[in-house]
């Protein structure tokens, strides 16, 4: 550390990419959730048009992204808010909004913690049932705190009825609550429409999973005006310009090329229910998932064997230090999981 360091982060817990970077070389990615297909047709064209204009800012508002969103979603394209990726908008979340401190699932997304941390906010987490669903009652009176709550859970993959998601928005009306809806494209009940009806609700989506283009860091979240002008703001005072133009062009083709994603999520979704058939006739226990990946245990092998097991023969999945049972598997292609399935047999059936 050098002497410069403000003192503050003196003791920074940054998010660890080492395995991200090392399945950058070579092996089948099941570790980050992201898409196994590649983003449409009209995205790279797109973006390969918006490279020409990388002479110019781009637009900060992200306004044709706006408009073509706010269709989709019906809502106004002033009660949306763009990120870099997702994770952009949960910074702006915790660095303004969490005055009265921050409440989240036990296990849930790494990054609330870590954002937590790093803005200085006092947060409480709340456990699981033993099944590993968020359980609602638990989140009545908050005292406003601000209440973060992935749906989808990650890495649970399981999904909250949109009333218990209402519910804990009705009995924290002094709170903000935050709906991490980063996988919803693949299952559980999306929030959205709640925004008109509750001033403390936020909605956070991404184009990192269902839309293919986790590299091209496009999030977004939708708020009632008054809400989204705040984020706008503390956006506008950071970083203006923070979807670059061939992302924000990528993003716009992606939404002009739907029947693309539609098959690629049906794929995803087919691909995940045959696999979780196929992981419990092994022996495994796995969630019903309605994401893009599964969540595992093995009656007979820990998470970190069946990690190193996997790594060895070319595929990375996840294994987290703080659930040493389990282990989260992305959905690849259907040949990507036949494999992952094979060698699992081979280790199992030994
Ligand atoms: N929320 C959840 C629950 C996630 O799992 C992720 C992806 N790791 C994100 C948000 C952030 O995704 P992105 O920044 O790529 O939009």
């Amino acid at each position: 550390m050098s002497k410069f360091l403000r003192a503050k982060f003196q003791s920074l817990e940054p998010y660890d990419t080492s395995e991200e970077l090392e399945s950058m070389n070579g092996y089948i990615r099941l570790n980050t959730n992201e898409s196994p297909f590649t983003p449409s047709p009209k995205s790279i064209e797109y973006a390969h048009e918006a490279a020409k204009g990388l002479n110019y800012y781009c637009d900060p508002e992200c306004k044709l992204l706006a408009e073509k969103i706010a269709v989709m979603l019906n809502v106004k394209p002033s009660e949306i808010v763009f990120g870099n990726g997702s994770d952009e908008i949960l910074n702006f979340l915790f660095m303004g909004f969490c005055e009265k401190g921050a409440a989240f699932p036990e296990v849930t997304y790494s990054f609330y913690k870590i954002l937590a941390k790093f803005h200085g906010v006092n947060y409480i987490t709340l456990p699981l049932n033993k099944n590993l669903w968020i359980d609602v009652a638990d989140y009545a009176g908050m005292d406003g705190r601000t209440i973060f709550i992935a749906n989808p859970n990650a890495p649970t993959g399981l999904a909250t009825l949109l009333m218990g998601i209402e519910s804990i928005v009705l009995q924290n009306p002094n709170s903000l609550v935050v709906v991490d809806e980063a996988y919803i494209d693949f299952g559980g009940k999306s929030a959205v429409d709640l925004i008109h009806r509750y001033k403390n609700l936020v909605v956070t989506r991404t184009f990192s999973k269902s839309r293919s283009l986790a590299g091209g860091r496009l999030g977004y979240c939708i708020a009632n005006e008054e809400l989204a002008k705040d984020i706008r703001d503390i956006k506008n005072t950071i970083t203006p310009y923070n979807i670059n133009a061939m992302t924000q062009a990528a993003g716009l083709g992606s939404l002009e090329d739907s029947d693309y994603y539609e098959k690629n999520i049906k794929s995803i979704c087919d691909v995940r229910e045959s696999t979780k058939l196929n992981l419990r006739k092994l022996g495994f226990d796995v969630t019903d998932s309605m994401t893009n990946f599964l969540f595992t245990r093995h009656e007979r092998f820990s998470g970190q064997e069946i990690f190193n097991f996997l790594k060895q023969n070319g595929i990375m999945i996840r294994y987290f230090s703080s659930l040493p049972e389990y282990n989260r598997i992305t959905i690849g292609t259907h040949e990507q999981m036949q494999k992952l399935l094979n060698l699992l047999g081979g280790l199992i059936n030994a």
